[in-house]
This record gives structure tokens, C-alpha cells and sequence, in this order.
């Protein structure tokens, strides 16, 4: 079968269905792409977005972010539209963060990220209050308006010539005789397919489990607190204890306390509030920072904390693609996932992170 007539469905148009089908339809498949919302995804829209290969990673996990990184950089140059800043980051979070093993052992693996005093911390980032070392930045990392990234990465697609229905969920997965998946099932109305893509987050179980996949999944809360717009304050990611926090574009600082998930049972509110007042006393010149708006995400987050990107062994055509960290990864994982399906080639990146790992 060649590129051009092979059907392809990704089912979710969050940043990774997004990148995906424009890899995809970018090497001449014929894709369409369902999403049950709007382009931009869920947990994309309830994103910090920062792209890192950062500590407490083993060393696998740790190329394919770092490869990843890179293929953000690359694509920058390719798309000069593209809502992504290679800002860097200070690592000014010694609670979360052991810095220094952090710097050592990923200099070690070739990570841009180096050791810094309080007064060099200082000179890249004035506005910070209270450093405390050891200290470290990367100039690498990064982040990205991430629902601006999907609907991008959409809107290439589409005029790649991706067919993209919005506002129109897949029912369920169908599969032929064989036990072969030969589409999808869309408004009762079936859509004919060679190869379906699960690329919905934190549904994505909920999709293939009646194909007999079992895929473990925790979707842990993460609230984000947006101020109004500041003059500029800060040009990096700042980690600092109990507060990370990058300014967008148009001059809000958008804030998180956690990156492992809040406790369910504090009000999001109360998490926004607190953070707010974070800011006002470590950012100079944010004492008057104003609350705009809260998000709520749910962490797509696999059972064993890693990707899960690959065919399964049991239905033919099924491809998964859901994780945490969906926004630094989400250029690698597209191209080889487009090399996969299209070259029948799986990457040595990928290998760790297939779907048969939590057949029981
Ligand atoms: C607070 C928070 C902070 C984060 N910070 C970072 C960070 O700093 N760096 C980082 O890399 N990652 C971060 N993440 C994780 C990252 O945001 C996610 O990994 C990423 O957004 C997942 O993208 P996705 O496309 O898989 O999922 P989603 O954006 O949720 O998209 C999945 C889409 O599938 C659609 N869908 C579901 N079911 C169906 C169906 N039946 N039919 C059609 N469509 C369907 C949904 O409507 C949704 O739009 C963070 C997450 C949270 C919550």
C-alpha cells in the first residue's frame, strides 16, 4: 500500500493527534482527524508547557526529551509562526530539586545546564527574590502557547489535506473479522480506515479497552494560576519552591505549584489564590500581580509514569499515543510515529515505551 492511499483516523486533536496527523499527511497519507472538542485538546489547554529534559528521569526517558527538545528548535526554524521560545530556565528549587546531582550527572549525559552563583542568577534574572543556592540554568528549555501549537499543527494538516471534524466524537473502534481494525464509528456512521491512531489523553483507555487493550492510566489534577499582564519581569522558566512560574507572551505570568498533582481535595481556587500571593512576594514588580484566570487539567499519566507509543500485538492497525509531558514530546513522538506507521520502522527511542509493557 503507498503513502497516498493508505487511511489513516487520529482520534483526539490535542497537541499530540495535531502533530501527528501533520507529520503524517506532511509525508502524503490521506489523514482524518476527530476530535470530540475543539482543536487545542484538554490537558494542552491546561498546560505549563515547559519543554525540558529535566532531573529525576532515567536515562531513556531522558533521550527522547532531550531528542525532542531539539526537534522543538528545528521546527522553529521551519515554522516561523510556530508559538514555541527557547527561553531557558533557573533551577532555583532545592525542595524538588538536588541541583547539584541534577547539573552533574545531566552535564554528564551532554544536557545544556550549568551551575550558577546568586549573584550570576541574579544578573540573568534580577527580578527573583530570595535565591537560595545551589543554582542552575538551562538555555535550551523552553515553552510553548500549546493550544496555539495544536491548532497550528492542525490547520498544516489540513492543508496538507487532512480531512479535521471538530466537535464530533469517535463512538468506539471498529475492527473486521480477522480481528483487524478497519475504522471507526463516528455519529453511528462508520469511517473506513487501514490504521487508527488513539492519540485522546486521558480518555484514550477508555477507547481501546474494548478492544481488549489495557492501558493503566492516573490523570492527577493540576491547577495553573494566570495573572493579568505585567510589564516584563522575567525571561525564563524560574523554579522556585512550591512556585514555577514563566511569563507568555502578552505579559501574564502563568504559575503552578506542583508537577506531580495536587491533593483532589483542596478547591482549585484556594491553589490559585495561594499562588498569586506566591508571586506577589518573589517577583519584584509583581507585588499587585491580579488573578485572570484558573485552569484545571487532568495529567494523561500512564501507569508507570512513561509514554505509551506503539501498535499493540493484538489488533492489527491499533497505534496508541498518550503521555505525560505531551508538550515536550510532542515533535519527536510525531515523527516517528509518522516513520512508523509509513516506514514500518520503529525508531530505538520508541522502544521503551510500547503498549505491550502492561499486558498482564
Ligand atoms: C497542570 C499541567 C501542567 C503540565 N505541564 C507540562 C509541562 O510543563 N511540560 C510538558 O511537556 N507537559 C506538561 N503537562 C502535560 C501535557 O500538557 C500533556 O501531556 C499533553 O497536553 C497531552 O496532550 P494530548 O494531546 O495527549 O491530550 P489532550 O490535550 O487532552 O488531547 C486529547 C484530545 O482527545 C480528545 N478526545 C477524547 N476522546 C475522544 C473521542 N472519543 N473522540 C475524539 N476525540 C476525543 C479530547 O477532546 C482532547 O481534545 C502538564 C499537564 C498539566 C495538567
Amino acid at each position: 500500500m503507498t503513502e497516498t492511499s493508505r487511511q489513516i483516523v487520529v482520534v483526539g486533536g490535542g497537541i499530540i493527534g495535531a502533530a501527528i496527523a501533520w507529520q503524517l499527511t506532511k509525508r502524503g497519507a490521506q489523514v482524518t482527524l476527530i476530535e470530540a472538542g475543539g482543536i487545542g485538546g484538554l490537558t494542552t489547554a491546561a498546560t505549563w508547557a515547559w519543554t525540558n529534559a529535566t532531573a529525576h528521569n532515567p536515562k531513556p526517558y531522558y533521550d527522547i526529551r532531550a531528542a525532542s527538545m531539539t526537534e522543538w528548535d528545528r521546527l522553529a526554524d521551519e515554522l516561523p509562526d510556530l508559538p514555541y521560545v527557547r527561553s531557558g530556565t533557573l533551577y532555583a528549587d532545592n525542595d524538588r530539586f538536588d541541583t547539584e546531582a541534577f547539573v552533574a550527572n545531566h552535564a554528564s549525559w551532554g544536557y545544556d545546564v550549568r551551575s550558577v552563583s546568586i549573584d550570576q542568577a541574579r544578573q540573568h534574572e534580577p527580578a527573583v527574590r530570595d535565591l537560595e543556592g545551589p543554582l542552575a540554568i538551562s538555555d535550551s528549555e523552553g515553552a510553548v502557547d500549546a493550544t496555539a501549537a495544536a491548532i497550528l499543527f492542525a490547520t498544516l494538516a489540513r492543508k496538507s489535506g487532512a480531512l479535521v471534524f471538530t466537535g464530533i466524537g469517535v463512538d468506539a473502534v471498529s475492527v473486521d473479522g480477522q480481528g483487524r481494525v478497519d475504522g471507526v464509528i463516528m455519529n453511528d456512521a462508520p469511517i473506513k480506515a487501514d490504521e487508527v491512531i488513539v492519540a485522546a489523553g486521558a480518555d484514550t483507555p477508555r477507547i481501546v479497552e474494548p478492544l481488549g487493550v489495557t492501558l493503566p492510566m492516573e490523570t492527577r489534577r493540576g491547577v495553573l494560576a494566570t495573572t493579568k499582564p505585567l510589564p516584563r519581569l522575567i525571561d525564563r522558566n524560574i523554579l522556585l519552591p512550591g512556585l514555577h512560574v514563566r511569563q507568555k507572551a502578552d505579559g501574564a505570568l502563568l504559575a503552578g505549584a506542583s508537577f506531580g498533582g495536587e491533593a483532589p481535595d483542596v478547591p482549585a481556587e484556594e491553589i490559585a489564590n495561594d499562588l498569586v500571593s506566591r508571586i506577589q512576594s518573589s517577583i519584584v514588580g509583581a507585588e499587585n500581580a491580579e488573578l485572570a484566570s484558573i485552569s484545571v487539567g487532568h495529567r494523561p499519566t500512564p501507569g508507570d509514569g512513561f509514554p505509551v507509543v506503539g501498535r499493540t500485538s493484538t489488533i492489527g492497525g491499533l497505534y496508541i499515543a498518550t503521555m505525560h509531558s505531551g508538550i515536550t514530546l510532542a515533535p519527536i513522538v510525531a515523527r516517528l510515529v509518522a516513520d512508523e506507521i509509513l516506514d514500518d520502522r520503529r525508531d530505538p527511542l520508541l522502544e521503551p515505551f510500547g503498549v505491550d509493557r502492561f499486558k498482564s
